[in-house]
């Protein structure tokens, strides 16, 4: 595989994003080039692998049994005084996924459909000239330039490409989740099902999760949140598996963590010669922070804008934010209110959580993790006082 100078389309990152982006515009027979600073795609994996079942069908994907550790059947969900609901279906509801094996799956997919696709390569530098992109880079620590008509900022949440073009995609801590994770071996859970428990003075501003990957293997997280974690995301994490009778005696075989943009949606996504999606556009759901299937979502729609774009010979900001249209009608409003529920849940006490959990029934979380039922939990938070006033955004 040989590098050109000239390509239609540079994406920068070979994550879930990256790789839709890629797929689309190759299928559409635009030459494309993707690049990925790591050695390995999808290694370390920065993620709970959690995928849920609609997710996929909205990713447009089918099921590979090869990226698949564990199948779900329900979740149940925890108020800090242990209190839970439980929502269980007759079915398979989603998968904990292999992330290290999912992501090259994707991206196989790009490179199948005609993209070319390289690791070790990492963006450095760009720069606008006569109508294209000059991009710099680091190709197994050597320089390589390579000239685009677009380039797609897929470079996740720390997302440096979209400033070196002059986009500001500065995100406020409040709105960034600290996240850590331990892979842990021999610990007693219910492998068929995720466990959340939100206790605003265990995991300030996020939950714990418990993602089973087998019968005593799982993914145990936690994220947390500026201004109200008073300690690292870690030592949040190690009290909570040091208290949980089913994890205290496990062992810990991977750890990893990264941020999680859980809000500052952005109303513009595009620059003239530049679109930018997934975690890097904060496509990622506020509440319990999947970006996976927003991301490939945002990476597709992205794809088909930057398609057009080249056909018509218009690379402009004004043409690409079309893009911008598309996101907002498919997923970018439903993230908005789901952004409105994330401000109130996050701003109630513990007690106020545990009375809560007493009127939730499953229907209603499932709702709300979809952006629903906000009308039916404002009336059930004016019967507080305090409430009120919080109940009332949510309308
Ligand atoms: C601890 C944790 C748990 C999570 N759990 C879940 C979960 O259970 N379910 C879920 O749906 N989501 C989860 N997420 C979120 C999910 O992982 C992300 O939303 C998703 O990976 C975003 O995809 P992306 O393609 O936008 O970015 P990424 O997957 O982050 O990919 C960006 C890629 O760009 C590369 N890159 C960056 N800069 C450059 C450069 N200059 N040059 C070349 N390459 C570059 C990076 O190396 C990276 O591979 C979790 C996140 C974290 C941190």
């Amino acid at each position: 595989m040989k590098i050109k100078n000239e390509y239609d389309v540079v994406v920068v990152g070979i994550g879930p994003a990256g790789s839709s982006a890629a797929r689309v515009c190759a299928e559409a027979g635009l030459s494309v080039l993707a690049v990925e600073k790591r050695a390995e795609i999808g290694s370390p994996k920065r993620c709970g692998e959690g995928l849920g079942k609609p997710t996929l069908k909205r990713m447009g994907l089918e099921l590979d049994e090869k990226w698949v550790s564990q199948p779900m059947t329900g979740a149940t969900v925890y108020s800090p005084n242990m209190k839970h609901v439980r929502v269980d279906y007759d079915d398979v509801c989603g998968w904990i996924i292999e992330r290290k094996v999912f992501d090259k799956w994707l991206a196989s997919k790009a490179a199948d459909s005609g993209a070319t696709l390289v690791t070790r390569t990492e963006v450095v530098g760009m720069k606008r000239e006569d109508g294209r992109v000059r991009v710099s880079m680091m190709h197994n620590h050597r320089p390589l330039e390579v000239t685009a008509k677009i380039v797609v900022a897929a470079d996740g949440v720390e997302a440096k490409v979209p400033r070196m073009l002059g986009f500001d995609t500065h995100l406020p801590l409040i709105d960034i989740c600290s996240c850590v994770q331990f892979e842990m071996a021999n610990v007693k859970i219910d492998p068929d099902r995720t466990e959340f428990f939100f206790d605003q003075e265990k995991s300030p501003g996020g939950y714990v999760w418990i993602f089973p990957k087998g019968k005593s293997t799982a993914n145990v997280g936690i994220g947390v949140r500026k201004p109200w974690s008073k300690k690292l995301a870690y030592e949040y994490l190690e009290d909570f598996v040091h208290a949980h009778p089913g994890l205290k005696g496990g062992s810990i075989v991977e750890v990893n963590g990264g941020g999680v943009p859980v809000g500052g949606l952005m109303e513009n996504m595009v620059a003239d010669n530049m679109v930018i999606v997934g975690d890097a556009a904060h496509q990622v759901n506020p509440i319990h922070g999947g970006g996976i299937g927003e991301a490939y979502v945002g990476g597709k729609l992205a794809g088909q804008v930057v398609v057009e774009a080249i056909k018509a010979g218009d690379l402009s900001e004004k043409f690409l934010s079309k893009y911008n249209s598309l996101w907002w009608d498919m997923r970018g409003n439903k993230m908005k209110k789901i952004l409105k529920l994330r401000k109130v849940l996050e701003s109630m006490s513990n007690d106020e959580l545990n009375w809560l959990i007493d009127y939730l029934k499953s229907e209603d979380l499932v709702e709300l993790s979809h952006g629903g039922g906000l009308k039916a939990l404002a009336t059930l938070l004016m019967k507080k006082p305090r409430l009120i006033l919080m109940a009332k955004k949510l309308l």
